[in-house]
């Protein structure tokens, strides 16, 4: 028994080991990604219920590594946020989107919004508002056709702070959503409290459907158009997903059953223009 538990001891050390190496390594390959420019952008239609038309798109980043092929921000992300690389990559991710929804716009796409997911730490960065408006300067894009997605991680800050932040993008014309509604603490007031537009119901709830999901779903739309906000469901993937949220009145839908992630040279083609 002694023996067993030191190998398994060994093989733990092991395995930490090497799990630290494998994150040094991708912490460097993070650095020359950012060096050589190697992010992508891929864009997923949001549709609007009512109209049936695209009234958006959220911009995606993929990592395009010359060995490793795309790789998904669920492997770097997190990482970028805790070497604080995520502010480089965040500020560029900001730039392309609006960089590139002024230029569909250009070459005659309806004028839709394009719509930026933001990490906590990007949003408690003391000149973002200031930044992003520069963005918007430089690009030419219009406010209006600007959406942010931040999550209740940013409760991490102050709430003088992150309201007041809020009223600059509001002030700004820059619209802000609230992502993966259900997931994180005090949700309820935050929705009463902080000036948004929008919040984004957890693909969870919508992927799992059973009773207490489709409870939970039923009451965060009714609450959200109570409070006058909106209310978009992400990870619809069937027409029974898509027929629950059209009976429960849900604004806004967008998943795998009306298109993956787009790269933004299909994004035209994809709607006929
Ligand atoms: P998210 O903001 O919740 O984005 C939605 C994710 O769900 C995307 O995964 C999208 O591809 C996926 N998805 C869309 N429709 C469906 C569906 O019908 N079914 C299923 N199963 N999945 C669907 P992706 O692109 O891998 O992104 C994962 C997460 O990485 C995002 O979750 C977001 O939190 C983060 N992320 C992506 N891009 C950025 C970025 O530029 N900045 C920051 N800070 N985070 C990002
Ligand atoms: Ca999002
Ligand atoms: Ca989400
Ligand atoms: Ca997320």
């Amino acid at each position: 028994i002694k023996e067993e538990s030191r190998n398994d001891f060994q093989l733990f050390k092991h395995s930490l080991k090497k799990g630290f190496k494998e994150r040094l390594r991708l912490e460097t390959e993070l650095h020359k990604a950012i060096k050589e420019d190697n992010f992508e952008l891929h864009f997923q239609p949001q549709y609007d219920l009512q109209s049936n038309e695209i009234t958006g798109f959220e911009a995606l980043c993929r990592w395009n590594h010359e060995e490793m092929g795309y790789i998904p921000p669920d492997r770097f992300i997190p990482l970028a946020e805790k070497t604080g690389l995520i502010l480089e990559i965040g500020d560029w991710v900001i730039y392309e989107a609006c960089r590139q929804n002024k230029l569909w716009q250009n070459e005659g796409l309806e004028k839709v919004k394009v719509s930026v997911n933001l990490s906590a730490k990007q949003f408690l960065q003391r000149n973002l508002v200031e930044r992003v408006s520069e963005i918007l300067e430089e690009t030419g894009l219009e406010s209006k056709y600007l959406e942010l997605e931040i999550t209740e991680s940013i409760a991490m800050s102050n709430e003088r702070y992150i309201i007041d932040t809020l009223k600059e993008f509001r002030e700004l014309g820059v619209q802000v959503a609230l992502d993966d509604f259900g997931t994180g603490y005090s949700s309820l007031k935050y929705l009463s409290q902080f000036p948004l537009s929008k919040i984004k119901i957890d693909r969870t709830f919508i992927q799992n459907q059973n009773k207490q999901n489709i409870a939970i779903v039923k009451t965060i739309i009714h609450l959200s158009h109570a409070l006058n906000l909106k209310v978009i469901a992400e990870g619809v993937e069937n027409e029974k997903d898509l027929t629950f949220l059209v009976n429960e009145r849900c604004d806004e839908v967008q998943g795998f059953y009306f298109s993956k992630p787009l790269p933004a040279n299909e994004v035209l083609g994809f709607v006929n223009v």
